[in-house]
């Protein structure tokens, strides 16, 4: 699928834009001139498509991590 960026005929991974769009459009809301919701909803950009289960797995997986770090620091500590 084509970036959806008028005038940009990379290839869209990422919400719809290629990884180039996709980054101009991270560093805008970064720098708060934009926000995701108006960029979808004035398509430049999709919606995240596994947003619930992508973030949920990372978060999950992160919280399990820094659970063993936190477990291996109190083992060696003692
Ligand atoms: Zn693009």
């Amino acid at each position: 699928m084509k970036c959806l960026i008028d005038g940009c005929d990379s290839v869209g991974k990422i919400r719809g834009l290629c990884p180039i769009c996709y980054q101009a459009a991270v560093a805008a809301v970064k720098r708060g001139e934009i926000e995701w919701v108006w960029l979808e909803s004035n398509g430049f950009a999709n919606r995240p498509q596994h947003k619930s289960s992508g973030n949920g797995a990372f978060t999950k997986a992160l919280r399990q991590q820094q659970e063993l770090n936190r477990q291996h620091r109190a083992n060696c500590a003692s």
